[in-house]
C-alpha cells in the first residue's frame, strides 16, 4: 500500500483506477463453450459487454507455454518459452504490475497452484528460466506485491527452498497457512500459502472465488487503486491430464470468481475486468452426451496453437474488441493506467 495521489478517477471515467486480470489458464474457445454449458444462465463470462480473440505464440514457438504467454501480457514483448519477463539476453523487461505499483497502485497475484508458478510470477519475476524455483521465490518474497495467495506449502524445507515462516517472516511477510486465517489477514504483505490439491483444483476451504474476494476486499483500501491477477491453473492441469471430473470443476470455480470480480466492478463503475485465456490445453471437445453432465473429449495432453477468447467489462473495455496479438494486452492495459 502507498499513500494517497491525485483525486481518483470518477466512476464515469474513461480511465479505471482498477484493472482485474482473470486468467483461466488453458482455456481455449472450447474451455469457454463448456463453462457456458455447465453453468447455463448462471454463466458469468457470457455477461461482459464486450469480446476479442487473442493470438498466443511465443518468440520460440507457434505453441506457447505459460511462462511466455503470461510474460507477454505483462511486458507487451514476445519472449521465449520457459523464459519469465526477460528479453533474450536475460535483461528485465517491465511488467504491467510494477508498472501499477509506480504508479502508487496496490498489487496482488491469486492462484490456484504454486504461487511462484509461471502465470502469476511472470508480472513480478524477472528470469530466464521458470523452473529455477529457489530464484523465483526470493524475488516474489522481495517484491512489493501486496498481496500473494496460491499452494506449494509442501515444497518449502527441501530442495534447497527455505522453511516458509523463516523466510516470509525474514521479508515482513504475514504468512497464512490456514483458510480459517484468512480473515484476519492484513491489506499488504499477506502471503496465504496452502498444500498443492491434485489438478490444481481449488483449496478446500478457501477456493478461488474465496479468494478473488479476499483480495478484492484488501486491495480496495487503496485509495490509488489497485492491479490484481487471479488465475485458476485447474483448467490446464486438469487438460494435460485429460482430467475431465476436475476439469469441469474448474471451469465451474473459475466462472464463479469471474461473478465475484464482475460482481464488485459493477457496483464501483471504476474497475476493468478482464477474462482469458494465456492459451488452450488439451485439444478439449465438447462432444454430444448421454445422460448427465456435460461431455467433454481430449484430443491432446500439451498446449495447442488455438485463439483464445478474451471478455472484457469496465472502463475502457471497448479497446478489447477484436483479434491481437497477447502482448496487446500489455499495451492495453498500460494505455489505461493513469
Ligand atoms: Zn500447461
Amino acid at each position: 500500500m502507498h499513500g494517497p495521489r491525485a483525486a481518483p478517477p470518477s466512476s464515469t471515467s474513461a480511465f479505471p483506477r482498477n484493472v482485474v486480470l482473470l486468467v483461466g489458464d488453458g482455456m481455449g474457445p472450447s474451455h469457454f463453450a463448456a463453462a457456458r454449458l455447465l453453468r447455463g444462465d448462471a454463466f458469468e463470462a457470457g455477461r461482459f459487454p464486450v469480446t476479442g480473440l487473442v493470438a498466443t505464440a511465443s518468440a520460440s514457438s507457434r505453441v506457447t507455454d505459460s511462462a511466455a504467454a503470461a510474460s507477454a501480457m505483462a511486458t507487451g514483448h514476445k519472449v521465449n518459452n520457459k523464459m519469465l519477463s526477460v528479453d533474450a539476453e536475460g535483461r528485465p523487461l517491465p511488467t504491467l504490475l510494477e508498472l501499477a505499483e509506480g504508479q502508487g497502485r496496490a498489487t496482488g497475484l491469486v492462484t490456484t497452484t504454486f504461487f511462484g508458478d509461471a502465470t502469476p510470477a511472470a508480472f513480478a519475476v524477472h528470469t530466464a528460466r521458470r523452473e529455477q524455483v529457489t530464484g523465483i521465490v526470493d524475488q516474489l518474497l522481495a517484491s512489493q506485491v501486496d498481496l500473494i495467495a496460491g499452494t506449494g506449502a509442501e515444497l518449502f524445507g527441501r530442495d534447497g527452498l527455505p522453511e516458509l515462516p523463516a523466510a516470509a517472516s525474514k521479508q515482513g511477510w504475514t504468512l497464512i497457512t490456514e483458510p480459517a486465517a484468512l480473515a484476519s489477514a492484513p491489506a499488504s504483505k499477506a502471503l496465504a500459502v496452502f498444500p498443492s490439491q491434485k489438478n490444481d483444483v481449488d483449496v478446500p476451504g478457501a477456493r478461488l472465488p474465496t479468494l478473488a474476494r479476499w483480495a478484492l476486499e484488501r486491495l480496495a483500501k487503496d485509495p490509488d487503486g489497485f492491479f490484481l491477477v487471479v488465475e485458476h491453473e485447474g483448467t490446464d492441469k486438469a487438460s494435460h491430464e485429460n482430467a475431465a471430473d476436475d476439469l469441469r470443476a474448474s471451469l465451474r470455480s473459475f466462472d464463479e470468481t469471474v461473478g465475484v470480480v464482475a460482481d464488485f466492478a459493477r457496483q464501483r463503475g471504476d474497475t476493468l475486468v478482464l477474462v482469458m485465456g494465456d492459451h488452450e490445453t488439451g485439444g478439449l471437445r465438447v462432444v454430444a452426451e448421454g445422460a448427465g453432465d456435460v461431455a467433454l473429449e481430449f484430443g491432446s495432453t500439451v498446449h495447442t496453437g488455438s485463439l483464445v477468447p478474451l471478455f472484457a467489462l469496465g472502463p475502457g473495455a471497448e479497446r478489447f474488441v477484436g483479434l491481437y496479438e497477447n502482448t496487446e494486452i500489455h499495451r492495453k492495459v498500460r494505455a489505461l493506467l493513469r
